[in-house]
């Protein structure tokens, strides 16, 4: 990559403004390579150097991908008519101009959920035909039934007359309220209304995996963490 200021740099990546870039790196919060740099016009080559801002490295990638363990009381949307947004979980150093969720969880849903600006690629994930498998463990109100496990591999139809894809269901060992279920399709509050359509409710709905993207262990709820290119372009 070819040398650019470092406070284009560091606003096409982040939500700071230019203005707001240079006070920060008066301060002394910006860093090149580990050394303060006070002025923000300086230029930089990003693929050499190490750039942080507040603490947090800045990606040299032209796109962000950020995954997020959401908690419950967030709307996934970039706009907050509807409540509280999961953007408001993002760091700004994290956060671009362009990034919003590729991709839903009801507001009461927790879980895996990745945001980025590249456009493209939450195109090629939101997308029918790609069928990215999701899997969710569920809290049920009432115990888990064997004959779920039949039902929903064979489609089920909900109670407006949809019919869902096959899916995987099963129980979790000891725990008759517990249940995973893998899905190829995203419907609105499709696991929901799939365990509604066999005479049961959702209680909590957790969503652990994404394709080959699993919620690490250690990522607590309502923490995010950064995602490299090479993390998500074999999701598909
Ligand atoms: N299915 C639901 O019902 N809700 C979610 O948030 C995700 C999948």
């Amino acid at each position: 990559m070819a040398q650019i200021r470092l406070d284009k740099f560091i606003s096409e990546r982040t939500e700071y403004s230019r203005s707001q870039i240079k006070d920060l790196a008066a301060k002394g919060r910006i860093t090149v390579d580990g050394a303060a740099v006070r002025r923000s016009d300086v230029k930089i080559d990003p693929e050499l150097s190490a750039v942080t801002v507040c603490g947090q490295e800045i990606c040299s990638s032209r796109y962000r991908y950020i995954l997020l363990n959401k908690p419950q009381g967030y709307v996934c949307s970039t706009d907050d008519k509807d409540g509280e947004t999961v953007m408001k979980l993002i760091p700004p150093e994290m956060r671009t101009k362009g990034m919003f969720p590729a991709g839903r969880l009801d507001k009461d849903s927790m879980g895996a959920l990745l945001l980025t600006d590249d456009g493209e690629l939450a195109h090629r994930m939101l997308s029918p035909r790609h069928h990215i498998p999701k899997i969710y463990i569920v809290q049920l109100a009432r115990p888990f039934e064997n004959n779920y496990v039949n039902k929903f591999r064979e489609g089920l139809t909900l109670a407006d007359g949809e019919t869902c894809l096959p899916a995987l269901v099963k129980s979790v060992e000891n725990c008759d309220k517990l249940a995973f279920i893998q899905l190829h399709e995203g419907k609105y509050h499709q696991v929901k209304r799939m365990f509604a359509s066999v005479g049961n409710h959702v209680e909590l709905l957790v969503r652990v995996s994404l394709g080959a993207l699993v919620l690490p262990e250690k990522l607590a709820i309502g923490q995010c963490m950064e995602l490299l290119h090479k993390d998500v372009e074999n999701l598909f």
